[in-house]
């Protein structure tokens, strides 16, 4: 560590002067013009009164901000350049996954922007081929029989996955028995309500000291009244489930089924298999460990791998193959659950996927959980090293949960990363740990980059041991400081008031 504080502290965004950032009304200046589009044929010639009715017609312009187009062009740069984004800065935000997008898979994607989801099946043989593609080697990945690629996100995964899970018991005529669903507690907050939302009651199964779930208090729990365990597999600690064959064998004993929240795939990837490990269904984030870029609410992907029993239950429309050889968009599945998501889901995302994979090969994608393993494991050590306190002492897997020393607060620490141009890794989460930071490298980041985060918190703790004051009042360099998060989500002030009102 030769840097001083002095030269961390330079701003990574510079606050406007006045602090503030104006909106784009607020730039706006009345006649002042970017882009005049010419008046479109489209809506001289219609009739739009006769095609909408007169009374959902507007009669007067929209309150648009008036502004040129170098104004408008400044305002969304400004905008952007104030974004925190992956391309930009070290964001080891634990469980998320926020690792590197080839841009290559961008170009991939666009590849595919004339299609249109209404085409003809016949003339889009080429897209309906990628995901078939893509759904088989997923397949081959997670070690299922099938895959379907439509949900738009993880928590939409794992809701079609208890859905399909539901639909087999009800066909065994054993749903009226099967009223619980287990998730340690440990377990991500999607899980428990996934589970209620598919209209199950919700059992907490503790974990033990080495940060697994506690295996005899499972046991115990299992029942036929018992419909599916929720795992994930290593867990929300980083920490890989050594008896998960055990659990495996004991959850089936009683027909209960085995589900897999594979969200952080990246973990094992290329090294184990769910599908080995003995669970009937999983669903994967395309978004965290396939390359989709994400943040910011969207859109995601999450496919729902199964077992062959569970394949009849899977959503339509299924990608099939005629005998014939051509690719077709099957929807006559009796005991399918039905339709979980508009067209085919978040095809865009699915190219990005099929791009990663393809690129990477089989042995490329070991690489990525090796590498995300090892990345992880060395920041845990060297977290170690800078006197932060680690959760779980032992090898860890893609993420570990490490605590501050001295009573020192953990959102004090997050707070103080931002003005070193680190995102903050998770914090508070999973809820098990007090004071849970947990930090996620993920398999793109370079060596010199683990150290400079390992070596920033470790001058952030020596700073805050001599000066609370300094931490508790971090961070001074971001363009707005410490927010009143409880009237921000309790009062929201979401609209522009002073627009409307004129
Ligand atoms: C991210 C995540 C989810 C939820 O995924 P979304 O796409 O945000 O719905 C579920 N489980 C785990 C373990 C995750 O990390």
């Amino acid at each position: 560590m030769t840097q001083t504080l002095e030269k961390l502290e330079t701003p990574r965004v510079k606050p406007s002067s006045d602090g503030d950032f104006p909106l784009i009304f607020e730039r706006s200046k009345g006649g002042r013009r970017g882009v005049i589009p010419p008046q479109a044929d489209l809506a001289r010639d219609l009739n739009l009164a006769e095609m909408f009715g007169a009374e959902n017609l507007r009669s007067s312009a929209p309150k648009l901000p008036e502004v040129s187009e170098l104004d408008l062009v400044r305002h969304y740069t400004g905008l952007a350049h104030r974004q925190f984004s992956v391309d930009a800065n070290f964001y080891p935000l634990g469980s998320c996954t926020m690792k590197y997008n080839p841009k290559v898979h961008e170009t991939v994607a666009a590849w595919f922007t004339d299609l249109h989801p209404y085409q003809d099946p016949t003339t889009a043989q080429g897209a309906l081929e990628l995901l078939h593609t893509l759904a088989s080697s997923l397949a081959t990945i997670t070690g299922m029989d099938a895959v379907t690629l439509q949900p738009a996100a993880g928590a939409h995964g794992e809701f079609t996955g208890i859905l399909m899970i539901r639909k087999y018991f009800e066909q065994r005529g054993e749903l009226e028995q099967r009223r619980i669903v287990l998730c340690p507690d440990a377990a991500h907050g999607t899980n428990p309500a996934t589970a209620a939302m598919a209209g199950f009651t919700v059992r907490e199964i503790p974990g033990n000291a080495h940060g697994e779930v506690d295996f005899d208090a499972l046991k115990a729990a299992l029942s036929p009244e018992v419909a599916a365990i929720m795992l994930t597999n290593p867990n929300t600690l980083g920490i890989f489930e050594t008896r998960i064959l055990d659990i495996a064998r004991a959850a089936h004993k009683h027909g209960i089924q085995l589900y897999y929240d594979g969200a952080n795939l990246n973990a094992i990837v290329g090294h184990a298999r769910p599908g080995d490990m003995g669970f009937d269904v999983i669903h994967l984030n395309l978004h965290k460990t396939f390359t989709v870029p994400h943040g910011g609410g969207g859109p995601g992907t999450g496919p729902v791998g199964v077992k062959a029993h569970l394949e009849p239950f899977l959503p339509t429309p299924i990608v099939g193959r005629n005998e014939q050889g051509t690719f077709i968009l099957e929807s006559d599945r009796p005991h399918s659950i039905g339709r979980v998501r508009s067209f085919y889901g978040n095809f865009g995302n699915l190219v990005r996927a099929y791009a990663y994979i393809r690129s990477l090969g089989a042995e490329g994608l070991k690489n990525v959980s090796s590498m995300a393993v090892l990345n992880a494991n060395y920041l845990r050590v060297r977290l170690e090293g800078q006197g932060f306190n680690i959760a779980y002492k032992r090898v860890n897997m893609h993420e570990f949960v490490a605590t501050p020393p001295d009573g020192l607060r953990t959102l004090d620490f997050a707070k103080a990363l931002l003005d070193y141009g680190m995102h903050p890794m998770t914090v508070y989460f999973p809820l098990v740990v007090a004071g849970s930071m947990m930090s996620e490298p993920t398999e793109t980041e370079s060596l010199e980059t683990l150290d400079r985060y390992a070596e920033v918190l470790g001058e952030i703790l020596t700073r805050a041991r001599e000066d609370r004051d300094w931490l508790e009042h971090a961070p001074y360099t971001t363009p707005v400081r410490r927010l009143d998060e409880v009237t921000a989500a309790k009062r929201p002030v979401l609209t522009y008031k002073k627009m409307l009102s004129s």
